[in-house]
Protein backbone atom coordinates (compact mmCIF):
# COMPACT_ATOMS: atom_id res chain seq x y z
CA UNK A 1 0.00 0.00 0.00
CA UNK A 2 2.58 2.76 0.65
CA UNK A 3 4.43 2.17 -2.49
CA UNK A 4 0.83 2.77 -4.16
CA UNK A 5 0.43 5.55 -2.08
CA UNK A 6 3.91 7.16 -2.45
CA UNK A 7 3.21 7.57 -6.49
CA UNK A 8 0.05 8.95 -5.53
CA UNK A 9 1.79 11.97 -4.16
CA UNK A 10 2.69 14.69 -6.76
CA UNK A 11 0.75 13.52 -9.28
CA UNK A 12 -2.51 15.63 -8.34
CA UNK A 13 -4.59 12.99 -8.54
CA UNK A 14 -7.16 11.25 -5.88
CA UNK A 15 -8.07 8.18 -6.52
CA UNK A 16 -11.26 6.19 -5.46
CA UNK A 17 -11.04 3.44 -3.40
CA UNK A 18 -14.06 1.63 -2.07
CA UNK A 19 -13.29 0.35 1.66
CA UNK A 20 -15.05 -3.10 2.90
CA UNK A 21 -15.51 -1.59 6.64
CA UNK A 22 -16.31 -4.87 9.28
CA UNK A 23 -17.00 -2.69 12.49
CA UNK A 24 -16.19 1.26 13.16
CA UNK A 25 -13.73 0.24 15.69
CA UNK A 26 -11.49 -1.34 13.02
CA UNK A 27 -12.72 1.10 10.48
CA UNK A 28 -11.24 3.99 12.61
CA UNK A 29 -7.39 4.13 11.52
CA UNK A 30 -7.82 2.51 8.35
CA UNK A 31 -10.20 5.91 7.56
CA UNK A 32 -7.90 8.33 9.69
CA UNK A 33 -5.44 7.42 7.20
CA UNK A 34 -6.87 6.63 3.93
CA UNK A 35 -9.07 9.73 3.65
CA UNK A 36 -5.34 11.82 3.62
CA UNK A 37 -4.98 10.06 -0.42
CA UNK A 38 -8.07 8.88 -1.36
CA UNK A 39 -11.96 9.43 -1.39
CA UNK A 40 -13.11 6.57 0.80
CA UNK A 41 -16.42 5.36 -0.16
CA UNK A 42 -17.45 2.74 2.82
CA UNK A 43 -18.51 -0.27 1.84
CA UNK A 44 -20.53 -2.37 4.45
CA UNK A 45 -21.42 -5.86 3.82
CA UNK A 46 -21.16 -8.36 6.49
CA UNK A 47 -23.24 -11.18 6.60
CA UNK A 48 -21.37 -12.68 8.54
CA UNK A 49 -23.31 -11.22 11.53
CA UNK A 50 -25.93 -13.93 12.54
CA UNK A 51 -27.28 -11.21 15.22
CA UNK A 52 -29.56 -8.22 13.27
CA UNK A 53 -29.55 -6.18 16.32
CA UNK A 54 -26.22 -6.42 16.48
CA UNK A 55 -25.36 -6.25 12.65
CA UNK A 56 -27.55 -2.85 12.84
CA UNK A 57 -25.71 -1.77 15.50
CA UNK A 58 -22.50 -2.01 14.05
CA UNK A 59 -23.70 -0.02 10.92
CA UNK A 60 -25.15 2.76 12.77
CA UNK A 61 -21.64 3.29 14.71
CA UNK A 62 -20.17 3.43 11.35
CA UNK A 63 -22.57 6.04 10.18
CA UNK A 64 -21.48 7.53 13.36
CA UNK A 65 -17.56 7.48 12.69
CA UNK A 66 -18.29 8.85 9.29
CA UNK A 67 -20.16 11.58 10.28
CA UNK A 68 -17.53 12.56 12.60
CA UNK A 69 -14.58 12.22 10.18
CA UNK A 70 -16.70 14.38 7.70
CA UNK A 71 -17.62 16.98 10.48
CA UNK A 72 -14.00 17.60 11.33
CA UNK A 73 -13.48 17.98 7.39
CA UNK A 74 -16.33 20.54 7.16
CA UNK A 75 -14.87 22.63 10.49
CA UNK A 76 -11.49 21.92 9.50
CA UNK A 77 -11.07 21.10 13.30
CA UNK A 78 -8.38 17.95 13.35
CA UNK A 79 -7.59 18.40 17.15
CA UNK A 80 -6.02 14.81 18.13
CA UNK A 81 -5.99 13.27 15.07
CA UNK A 82 -2.96 12.19 13.50
CA UNK A 83 -3.13 13.68 10.21
CA UNK A 84 -5.29 17.11 9.25
CA UNK A 85 -6.22 19.35 6.46
CA UNK A 86 -6.04 17.23 3.31
CA UNK A 87 -8.30 14.76 4.06
CA UNK A 88 -11.27 14.07 1.88
CA UNK A 89 -14.71 13.11 2.80
CA UNK A 90 -15.74 10.11 3.40
CA UNK A 91 -19.06 8.28 1.67
CA UNK A 92 -21.22 5.26 2.46
CA UNK A 93 -22.57 2.36 0.50
CA UNK A 94 -24.25 -0.66 2.05
CA UNK A 95 -25.15 -4.18 0.57
CA UNK A 96 -28.31 -5.81 2.03
CA UNK A 97 -28.31 -7.31 5.30
CA UNK A 98 -28.62 -11.41 4.18
CA UNK A 99 -27.01 -13.90 6.96
CA UNK A 100 -28.57 -16.75 4.94
CA UNK A 101 -26.17 -15.81 1.99
CA UNK A 102 -23.36 -16.71 5.18
CA UNK A 103 -24.66 -19.66 6.20
CA UNK A 104 -24.59 -21.15 2.84
CA UNK A 105 -20.84 -20.98 2.45
CA UNK A 106 -20.26 -22.16 6.05
CA UNK A 107 -21.96 -25.27 5.40
CA UNK A 108 -19.94 -27.79 7.05
CA UNK A 109 -17.47 -25.90 8.59
CA UNK A 110 -19.53 -24.95 11.52
CA UNK A 111 -16.92 -26.71 13.69
CA UNK A 112 -13.47 -24.90 12.33
CA UNK A 113 -11.51 -22.75 14.43
CA UNK A 114 -11.33 -18.81 14.10
CA UNK A 115 -8.44 -18.66 11.65
CA UNK A 116 -9.32 -21.93 9.68
CA UNK A 117 -11.24 -22.78 6.53
CA UNK A 118 -14.80 -21.09 7.57
CA UNK A 119 -13.19 -18.02 7.96
CA UNK A 120 -10.80 -18.22 4.84
CA UNK A 121 -14.79 -18.70 2.89
CA UNK A 122 -16.16 -15.80 4.86
CA UNK A 123 -13.35 -13.72 3.74
CA UNK A 124 -13.59 -14.65 0.13
CA UNK A 125 -17.34 -13.98 -0.16
CA UNK A 126 -16.71 -10.27 1.21
CA UNK A 127 -14.04 -9.41 -0.56
CA UNK A 128 -15.67 -11.04 -4.00
CA UNK A 129 -18.88 -9.04 -3.48
CA UNK A 130 -16.34 -5.63 -2.68
CA UNK A 131 -14.58 -6.25 -5.58
CA UNK A 132 -17.65 -6.53 -7.73
CA UNK A 133 -19.28 -3.70 -6.22
CA UNK A 134 -15.78 -1.53 -6.91
CA UNK A 135 -16.44 -2.63 -10.38
CA UNK A 136 -19.95 -1.53 -11.18
CA UNK A 137 -19.27 1.34 -9.36
CA UNK A 138 -16.23 2.15 -11.20
CA UNK A 139 -13.67 2.71 -8.34
CA UNK A 140 -9.92 2.80 -8.80
CA UNK A 141 -9.30 0.53 -5.96
CA UNK A 142 -10.65 -1.36 -2.96
CA UNK A 143 -9.32 -3.22 -0.32
CA UNK A 144 -10.36 -3.79 3.15
CA UNK A 145 -10.44 -3.05 7.47
CA UNK A 146 -10.07 -6.76 8.10
CA UNK A 147 -6.33 -6.64 8.24
CA UNK A 148 -6.51 -4.64 10.92
CA UNK A 149 -7.58 -7.55 13.56
CA UNK A 150 -4.31 -9.27 15.33
CA UNK A 151 -6.71 -12.47 14.49
CA UNK A 152 -6.92 -12.14 11.30
CA UNK A 153 -4.36 -13.07 8.45
CA UNK A 154 -3.15 -10.49 6.03
CA UNK A 155 -1.73 -12.13 4.13
CA UNK A 156 -4.64 -14.35 3.37
CA UNK A 157 -6.51 -11.38 2.56
CA UNK A 158 -4.15 -10.01 0.54
CA UNK A 159 -4.17 -13.33 -1.81
CA UNK A 160 -7.53 -13.28 -1.83
CA UNK A 161 -8.15 -9.70 -2.67
CA UNK A 162 -6.07 -9.95 -5.11
CA UNK A 163 -7.94 -12.85 -6.33
CA UNK A 164 -11.16 -11.23 -6.91
CA UNK A 165 -9.42 -7.82 -7.87
CA UNK A 166 -8.17 -9.61 -10.98
CA UNK A 167 -11.53 -11.73 -11.57
CA UNK A 168 -13.85 -8.33 -11.40
CA UNK A 169 -11.21 -5.72 -12.83
CA UNK A 170 -10.15 -3.57 -10.51
CA UNK A 171 -7.02 -2.93 -8.52
CA UNK A 172 -6.86 -4.57 -4.69
CA UNK A 173 -4.87 -1.89 -2.51
CA UNK A 174 -2.97 -4.71 0.22
CA UNK A 175 -2.63 -3.72 3.40
CA UNK A 176 -1.83 -4.54 7.13
CA UNK A 177 -3.18 -2.04 8.91
CA UNK A 178 -2.50 -3.23 12.53
CA UNK A 179 1.48 -2.61 11.78
CA UNK A 180 3.09 0.64 12.20
CA UNK A 181 0.79 0.76 15.91
CA UNK A 182 -2.32 0.64 13.38
CA UNK A 183 -4.24 -1.55 16.03
CA UNK A 184 -3.01 0.33 19.03
CA UNK A 185 -4.27 3.82 17.34
CA UNK A 186 -7.42 1.91 16.61
CA UNK A 187 -7.97 1.81 20.17
CA UNK A 188 -7.34 4.78 20.88
CA UNK A 189 -9.78 6.17 18.37
CA UNK A 190 -12.58 3.96 19.70
CA UNK A 191 -11.93 5.15 23.30
CA UNK A 192 -11.83 8.75 22.31
CA UNK A 193 -14.95 8.59 19.93
CA UNK A 194 -16.79 6.21 22.49
CA UNK A 195 -17.13 3.50 19.36
CA UNK A 196 -18.69 -0.01 20.45
CA UNK A 197 -15.72 -3.19 20.49
CA UNK A 198 -17.65 -6.29 20.04
CA UNK A 199 -15.84 -9.00 21.91
CA UNK A 200 -16.11 -11.45 18.71
CA UNK A 201 -15.84 -11.81 15.52
CA UNK A 202 -19.38 -11.80 13.97
CA UNK A 203 -21.01 -15.42 13.35
CA UNK A 204 -22.89 -17.37 15.90
CA UNK A 205 -20.12 -19.93 15.80
CA UNK A 206 -17.34 -16.96 16.98
CA UNK A 207 -19.75 -15.57 19.31
CA UNK A 208 -19.90 -19.43 20.84
CA UNK A 209 -16.38 -19.67 21.44
CA UNK A 210 -16.56 -16.47 23.24
CA UNK A 211 -19.15 -17.83 25.44
CA UNK A 212 -16.94 -21.04 25.98
CA UNK A 213 -14.03 -18.83 27.17
CA UNK A 214 -16.29 -16.97 29.65
S1 LIG B 1 -15.07 -16.13 12.95
FE1 LIG B 1 -15.25 -14.14 11.85
S2 LIG B 1 -14.09 -14.37 9.93
FE2 LIG B 1 -14.47 -16.42 10.78
S3 LIG B 1 -16.37 -17.12 9.79
FE3 LIG B 1 -16.98 -16.19 11.72
S4 LIG B 1 -17.42 -14.03 11.21
FE4 LIG B 1 -16.24 -14.89 9.49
Amino acid sequence: MDEITEALHGTGRVPRLLLHVCCAPCSSHCLELLRQDFHVTVFYFNPNITEQAEYEYRLAEEQRLIGIYNAQIASGDYAGMRYGAGAHEIGFLAAPYDPAAFFRIARGLEQAPEGGARCKRCFTQRLAVTAHAAAIHGFDYFTTTLTISPQKDAALLNEIGEEQGTRCGVPFLPSDFKKKEGYKRSVELSARFGLYRQDYCGCVFSKRTRDSIR
